[in-house]
């Protein structure tokens, strides 16, 4: 009995009952307790082993998703209530990971999950960042930046014996090894492996998350993403990625060997899936260590071909990394010879400077050395992949269809749904049974219940239970209290000009402005935003200092805040998100069509019976097709128009804004004397010229037809019986996006770890 083993553990540990431990110490004992039971059910194992490399895993609390996928929460919830205790309160003193920055990085962490739960063998690479991205907090209206230090003496990760050589061209950095076990929904473990240096200390971080950049031994796994505006910091990120993946590589090695392989058939050992660049240097570095193994290089690089995947998440041009090749000479010399000759094969194979590794300018292209040298990538939506097959890569499409594949992202449900929103599990399950947790598909078994009055009233009270507690969480979080009876309408993820929070911010200036010419909302509406900005991006923290002044403003205004509120979450991260969700009415999902490669919140929020409003981008595009268009809001330009304004370079945000007097009110409401009263001069006008002169992200070119959509949504609200059905609709089409699915399809197109089976 686990909660026989709890007491015993108390007991140990601190001499005590439960009634008079207190919250962290049962924390403890539970992560101790977590601990043994997953060494005790052991670890997925198989010939071939896949992993997953990745300069970001935003996993999150782990306590309760460790005791959901042991399959011992309820019973010790059972037994921690009746003594006056409770997993909520007790996870609360659990620390927050800082692992990632967003989507991609809880990509890499839902993967696992699935990975896990489906039984394959696959772990994750990435570092051991002691400092995490940073923790935001607001000051004056704006975003500061201090460290996020979460690693306690007791922690998750467990101190390994592994530890390797990494040589830079002025000295070699000797690693340590760190684990903490991924456990399958009853199912064995996987690790995650996260490498760290010893020497690397704290200490050296000056006022906010300044540090000096050139000290590699005392910072290199302090931060992840170490500001990179200059050269020290392009170059730090160098260092990490070599680090990450050198020690990755070698590992890879050492167990395959382990398992038989003799390396020249290590493709029936080992897979690789590059998360993004960030981890592309493990091709040369393979190449590297092949050849110090004693194979020839034109046969070394067929073995890593062979063995590596990459996954592309953006076309964003500023996110596909490029590295000026003097930086590689001044970091990684010995990588140089093997990248020169990769270069030169592509050269000699293909005229097109398009597709060549190294450009005119000596820079190296990260995501080129992954396609020539790898034998898959992947898109993470079926639009995104599209684009990069027909615009962004065609050149190497037309060189490589073969490779070119699809893998539309999911989430885990063991997360997004069971653990965050209990009440909402147990609904589904006294209706349909147990059988979506392993089969998310079952969900659709809802649908029988579209016209069940009670089911959808049901369903409303879960809802609003939802609002009732985030309310409260926002009133420690943010210090406002928001109307549970109002419309939450939500947009946390982070800050970027393309998912376009700054065409939300104009929508509720434009409400603020009818409330103020009478014309009020019939219910109420709160606005709730979470984002972090890089810290280097100027505008975006331009635009959250004007959501922020907004906020200031509207609340404080007793003409509107009993219609309108507005709140930005400070830190928004795993947590804040879990309580988020589950209390949305309406799912901002706006980016610019053709620039969100999937999003994952927006399946999350569906999940959670929101209802998105969004253009038809991303993942978006297979929601609409799911739920059909009477569950979905869809407004916005279309990716091939928006791919044709920027090759035709025709758009133009200051001709909108001189014909349309109402975008120009709501733009120069910006500039306004109630938001420079609040705000500053400075930021506000920045923002405001942006707007006007560049709008890169096309926000006027959709603002209209959004409000026109918003309103519609805001409307059709009132009716909550129709509202309540579009909420099961999409509940129940959820299930094609969990990461279950998505990992399955990697298993069958790419990876091919276990024996294929004739029957699913
Ligand atoms: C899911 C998630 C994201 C990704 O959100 P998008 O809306 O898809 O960009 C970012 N951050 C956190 C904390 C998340 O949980």
């Amino acid at each position: 009995m686990i909660t026989n083993k709890l007491e015993e553990k108390l007991e140990l540990m601190y001499h005590k009952s439960i009634t008079t431990c207190t919250d962290k110490e049962l924390y403890l004992a539970l992560l101790h307790l977590v601990k043994e039971e997953a060494t005790a059910r052991g670890t997925h194992s198989g010939k071939k082993k896949l992993y997953y490399i990745s300069a970001e895993f935003l996993i999150g609390k782990l306590l309760s998703n460790n005791l959901i996928n042991l399959g011992i929460y309820d019973e010790l919830e059972e037994f921690l209530q009746k003594h006056g205790k409770s997993l909520s309160h007790i996870e609360m003193v659990e620390p927050e990971p800082s692992l990632g920055n967003g989507g991609l990085g809880r990509l890499a962490a839902c993967f696992l999950d699935s990975i896990a739960t489906l039984g394959l063998p696959g772990d994750g690479i990435g570092l051991n960042y002691h400092l995490g991205l940073f923790k935001q907090v607001f000051q004056e209206h704006k975003q500061k930046e201090v460290p996020n230090p979460w690693i306690e003496k007791d922690s998750w990760l467990t101190k390994t014996a592994r530890s390797y050589e990494v040589p830079f061209k002025d000295f070699t950095l000797t690693s340590t090894l760190y684990d903490i076990d991924v456990i399958g929904y009853e199912n064995k473990s996987n690790k995650l492996h996260l490498f760290d240096l010893e020497t690397v200390t704290e200490d050296i971080v000056k006022e906010g998350i300044s540090f000096d950049k050139t000290n590699i031994k005392k910072n290199l796994t302090l931060f992840l993403y170490p500001d990179d505006s200059d050269e020290a910091g392009h170059q730090l990120r160098i260092y990490q990625q070599y680090f990450m993946v050198s020690n990755g590589a070698q590992l890879i090695l050492e167990e395959a060997k382990e398992r038989g392989s003799n390396l020249h058939d290590l493709a029936d050992y080992v897979v690789i899936q590059i998360n993004d660049t960030h981890p592309s240097l493990v091709i040369p570095e393979l190449i590297r260590l092949l050849m110090k193994e004693g194979i020839q290089f034109k046969e070394a690089t067929n073995i890593v071909t062979n063995v590596c995947a990459y996954t592309n998440h953006t076309i964003l041009a500023e996110a596909l990394e490029k590295w000026p090749i003097h930086y590689l000479e001044e970091i990684v010399p010995h990588l140089l010879p093997i990248i020169l000759e990769l270069d030169k094969m592509v050269k000699e194979k293909f005229d097109a400077p398009s597709v060549a590794i190294i450009d005119e300018d000596e820079r190296v292209h990260m995501a080129h050395m992954d396609i020539h040298y790898g034998f898959s990538i992947n898109g993470v939506a079926g639009l995104h992949t599209d684009i990069l097959k027909n615009s962004e890569l065609k050149n190497f499409y037309e060189i490589y269809p073969e490779k070119f594949n699809n893998k539309t992202n999911g989430i885990t449900f063991r997360r997004w749904l069971m653990h965050c929103n209990h009440p909402l599990t147990s609904f589904i399950e006294t209706r349909i049974g147990n059988g979506f947790k392993k089969d998310a598909e079952e969900l659709q078994k809802l649908i029988k219940f579209i016209d069940d009055e009670e089911s959808l009233k049901e369903l409303l009270a879960i809802k609003l239970q939802a609002k009732v507690q985030l309310k409260e969480f926002i009133k420690q979080n943010v210090g406002v209290t928001i109307n549970e009876n109002s419309i939450f309408d939500i947009q946390i993820k982070r800050l970027h000009e393309y998912k376009r929070q700054q065409m939300n911010a104009l929508y509720i200036i434009h409400k603020y402005l009818e409330i103020k010419n009478g014309k009020k909302p019939s219910t109420p509406i709160t606005f709730i935003f979470g984002a972090k900005a890089a810290p280097a991006y100027v505008i975006a923290k331009d635009i959250i200092h004007l959501i922020l002044c907004l906020q200031e403003l509207i609340n404080h205004d007793p003409d509107v805040n009993s219609y309108i509120n507005i709140v930005m979450v400070e830190n928004y991260n795993v947590s804040a998100a879990e309580k988020l969700i589950p209390a949305c009415d309406i799912s901002e999902q706006i980016s610019l069509a053709s620039k969100e490669a999937s999003g994952t919140g927006n399946m999350k929020f569906m999940l959670n019976g929101a209802i998105t409003l969004g253009t038809m981008d991303g993942a978006n595009v297979e929601i609409e097709e799911l739920v059909g268009s009477d569950n979905i809001y869809v407004f916005g330009e279309s990716s091939e128009e928006v791919i044709k304004h920027y090759e035709k370079a025709d758009y133009s945000s200051f001709d909108l804004y001189k014909k349309d007097k109402h975008i120009k009110e709501m733009v120069d409401f910006i500039i306004s004397d109630d938001l420079l009263t609040i705000g500053n001069k400075e930021e506000l006008e920045r923002l405001h010229k942006e707007l006007i002169t560049k709008d890169w992200f096309m926000t006027l070119l959709d603002i209209n037809d959004y409000i026109e959509k918003k309103d519609t949504a805001f409307f059709d609200y009132e009716d909550r019986m129709t509202w309540a059905k579009k909420m099961l609709v999409n509940i129940s089409k959820a299930g094609y996006f969990s990461a279950d699915r998505t990992i399955e399809q990697y298993e069958k197109d790419i990876w091919h770890l276990q024996p294929e089976t004739i029957t699913k």
